[in-house]
């Protein structure tokens, strides 16, 4: 089969590959159909945080069909359409029964040694505890409803741990930074949960337009000191509730300085450098989050998106074949994408 492998900085290929089989009676194979490139498979292509090893298979994002079944999955049958979490889990440990998938004690990411999303196909282990099972009426020859579904994979699941770990409510007033595709998902996310006044902080025009689509009242394109300063007029001394979508040492610095005295700052940008705690400490801010238990939030989000109470497909905006995902690469590197769909 083909898929994507990472060969470097800004050197992934698509290539021949062992194909993706059974290998324990838990397992079933995925023939995807859809994968996304996602803003933290940067960090790799930009030699930074080696999220794929010195060379391995790519890609955390996909969804498609279940092509073979292992003989102890209950679940799942040939034929299925499922969604995958952008990390495998057993579905039955403390930590899967708590809603942390995550940290489940036999789970694990997709790519590296294991099979990746951008390609052909995916041996998905703990299965039953990992896929979700699309209805079997949902059309996803409809583009836009395709890649609404896609990213449920973990961008929209992401934006909604932002905001639900930022404390987001009903009326709130919520402060979302950064305006890529999970900044965005953020503003959708504390959208649907009922936040008043959102204000986003980014500076590219194409994203900010989706953002005022998305539900976002302000906008601060200002930085660093600046951004803060602009935030706590706007705020009269800060918000309550901040999603940190960037993960950058400046986003987070920038998360904290924009939060109200005793608020909480729901961060789930992957952390690239260390800060201070200081001003944490100083004002007894709330730092909650981290990386998002998307098998958690993916079957209510996937009933919303299926409802038409939420769109997050305007994040994807560029669509590519499998031999297009190099490309798409670099499209993001170069911020000509927000987001790249790969559809097979
Ligand atoms: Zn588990």
């Amino acid at each position: 089969m083909r898929a994507t492998v990472f060969h470097g900085t800004r050197d992934v290929r698509v290539e021949e590959v062992p194909d993706a089989t059974l290998r324990e009676p838990t397992d079933v194979v995925v023939r995807v159909t859809h994968a996304c490139i996602c803003g933290s498979d940067l960090w790799p292509y930009r030699g930074e945080l080696l999220i794929y090893g010195e060379t391995g298979r790519t890609g955390h994002e996909f969804m498609g069909v279940v092509e073979d079944v292992g003989a102890e999955v209950r679940t799942l049958k040939k034929g299925d359409r499922v969604i995958a979490p952008f990390a495998f889990s057993d579905g039955v440990c403390e930590y899967c029964s708590g809603g942390l998938h995550t940290s489940c004690v036999q789970g694990g990411y997709w790519g590296a040694q294991n099979d990746g999303g951008q390609g052909e196909a995916v041996r998905v282990p703990w299965a039953d505890g990992t896929l979700v099972k699309l209805p079997g009426e949902v059309d996803l020859t409809d583009s836009r409803l395709a890649a609404a579904v896609a990213t449920l994979t973990d961008v929209m699941c992401t934006g909604h741990h932002a905001a639900v770990s930022a404390g987001v409510g009903p009326g709130a007033t919520a402060v979302v930074v950064g305006d890529g595709a999970v900044g965005l998902c953020g503003v959708l996310a504390a959208k649907r949960l009922g936040a008043e006044r959102i204000i986003v902080m980014g500076r590219h025009e194409d994203r900010l337009a989706v953002a005022r689509t998305f539900g976002a009242t302000d906008e601060v394109r200002e930085r660093g000191a600046e951004a803060i300063a602009r935030v706590q007029e706007l705020t009269g001394g800060g918000a309550p509730h901040v999603l940190e979508c960037v993960g950058t040492g400046q986003a987070t610095e920038t998360a904290i300085g924009v939060c109200r005295a005793g608020g909480t700052v729901g961060h789930v940008g992957v952390p690239a450098e260390p800060i201070s705690l200081m001003d944490v400490y100083g004002r007894n801010i709330a730092l909650r989050g981290g990386v998002a238990p998307a098998r958690a939030y993916q079957p209510a989000l996937l009933a919303d998106v299926l409802a038409g109470v939420i769109d997050p497909s305007p994040v994807l905006d560029v669509t590519v074949g499998l031999d297009g995902v190099p490309g798409g690469y670099a499209a993001m590197d170069e911020r000509r994408a927000i987001k790249v769909l790969v559809e097979l």
